[in-house]
């Protein structure tokens, strides 16, 4: 199903130009337009889901299984040695256009790029009590 608004199903249905790497009938993979490193590449699904949350599992294991084909091809091309996966859920997680991709990004040893993580540390007894509480959440 597309969405008409959608910038991404736009560029699925070669209505909005793309650099097309990849394309099975389900799932494709074009260059991101504003690369992070050489070879950042979005692979998302032909269907628009908005996120992770709302993709069918069938789906998800397709693209999944593309990835690594993907990402090997972004790193042969740029001498990537490792690659960054990533994805966003939600505008307060930083996603920006809502149907879903992942972010391929090829890493090469001492190529400056920078991730903004901070990390915290728990106080005594808070991370068993945060982990009873997931498992509890965890939809079965
Ligand atoms: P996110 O939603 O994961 O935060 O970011 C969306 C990504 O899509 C960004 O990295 C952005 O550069 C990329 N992007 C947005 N619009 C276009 C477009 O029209 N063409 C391409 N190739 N990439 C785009
Ligand atoms: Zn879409």
């Amino acid at each position: 199903m597309a969405e008409p608004s959608c910038i991404f199903c736009k560029i699925v249905r070669g209505e909005i130009p793309s650099e097309r790497v990849y394309d099975d009938g389900l799932v494709m993979a074009f260059l991101d337009i504003h690369p992070i490193a050489p070879g950042h590449t979005l692979l998302v699904p032909h269907a628009h889901h908005e996120n992770l949350l709302d993709t069918p599992q069938d789906l998800l294991a397709a693209l999944l299984a593309a990835a690594p084909r993907v990402a090997r091809g972004a790193m042969a091309a740029v001498g990537g040695e490792g690659f960054n996966f990533f994805q966003f859920n939600g505008s307060c997680s930083g996603q920006e256009v809502f149907h879903l991709h992942f972010h391929i990004i090829p890493r090469r040893p001492g190529d400056g790029v920078r991730y903004q993580w901070r990390q915290g540390k728990y106080a005594a007894g808070e991370m068993a009590a945060l982990g009873a509480k997931i498992r509890g959440d965890i939809p079965g």
